[in-house]
C-alpha cells in the first residue's frame, strides 16, 4: 500500500529532477557548473518531498519553487537545495551541519549522500515536526537540536561540509573555526533589502580560507538568538 502510494509521486518527483537539470544549465554562467553529480540527482528522485512539506502544500511539494511551511519560514525552491547541496560536494561518511531545519526536506537530501547530518533550528515547533516526519521516513542518520545555529555545534565539530539555509548578515565566525581543514561551508549571506549571495566557503588544508559567490539568491534572513532579526 505504502509503496504504492509514493509511487504516484514519482513522475512528479522525476519533472522536479529534470527542471533542476535545466536550471543548473542556465545558470552555469554565474555558478561555473553546468552539470549537477548523479548521485545528487539519484538522491533527490528519491526524497518524498510531498512527506516534508505542511498537508496543505502536498500537492506543490514538487513545484520548483519555495513554500511556506508555517511561523512565517519557507523551504527552498528545489534547485536551490541542488545547488546548495553541489557545492558542499558531499562524500559517503561525511559529517555534515546544517543550519535551519525548517521543514527537514534537506536535511533528509543530505542524509541520503553524508553519513551523518547534524541539524539545527531555531524555531522550537518546526524543530519537533521535522524530527517526527524524519524519523517516521526512517531517516536515522539525522541528528537535530533546538538552538542558535549562528553557533554552529561545537560538540560535534569538525564538519567536512556545512550548509546555512537562513541569510545571516556577515559570516558566522563559529562555522568557519567548525570546518576541518579541506572542509566547505555553503551561506546566502546580506541584507533583507538588497537581496543576498550565495557563498562557497572553503577552508585549505593550511587552514587559510577562500570564498567565492556562486548566485545571487533570496533568503529569510537568520534569527539572532535575541529573537531580532538581522
Ligand atoms: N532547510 C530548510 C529550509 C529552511 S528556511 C528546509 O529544507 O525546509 C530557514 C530556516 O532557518 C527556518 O526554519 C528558520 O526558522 C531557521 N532559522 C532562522 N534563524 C536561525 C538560527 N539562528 N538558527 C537556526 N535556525 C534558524
Amino acid at each position: 500500500m505504502e509503496a504504492q502510494a509514493q509511487d504516484a509521486w514519482e513522475p512528479q518527483r522525476r519533472r522536479m529532477v529534470e527542471e533542476i537539470a535545466a536550471l543548473a544549465r542556465e545558470t552555469r554562467a554565474a555558478t561555473g557548473r553546468a552539470t549537477l553529480s548523479e548521485r545528487l540527482l539519484a538522491a533527490m528522485a528519491k526524497v518524498p518531498r510531498h512527506e516534508l512539506v505542511p498537508a496543505d502544500q502536498k500537492s506543490a511539494a514538487y513545484a520548483n519553487r519555495p513554500l511556506p511551511i508555517g511561523l512565517g519560514q519557507t523551504i527552498s525552491q528545489p534547485f536551490i537545495v541542488a545547488l546548495m547541496t553541489e557545492f558542499m560536494e558531499v562524500k559517503p561518511g561525511d559529517r555534515v551541519l546544517e543550519i535551519g531545519t525548517g521543514s527537514g526536506y534537506q536535511a533528509a537530501v543530505l542524509a541520503e549522500l553524508a553519513g551523518t547530518v547534524y541539524t539545527v533550528e531555531i524555531v522550537e515547533p518546526l524543530a519537533r515536526e521535522a524530527a517526527r516526519r524524519l524519523a517516521a521516513l526512517g531517516y536515522r542518520n539525522v541528528v537535530a537540536k533546538v538552538g542558535d545555529g549562528y553557533q554552529g555545534w561545537p560538540e560535534h565539530a569538525p564538519f567536512d561540509s556545512i550548509m546555512v539555509t537562513a541569510a545571516p548578515r556577515e559570516v558566522p565566525q563559529p562555522l568557519i573555526e567548525q570546518l576541518k581543514p579541506g572542509g566547505r561551508l555553503v551561506v546566502p549571506v546580506g541584507g533583507q533589502a538588497a537581496g543576498q549571495e550565495l557563498l562557497l566557503i572553503q577552508k585549505q588544508p593550511d587552514g587559510t580560507v577562500t570564498r567565492r559567490t556562486i548566485l545571487a539568491v533570496r533568503f529569510v534572513p537568520l534569527i539572532e538568538k535575541s529573537g531580532k532579526q538581522q
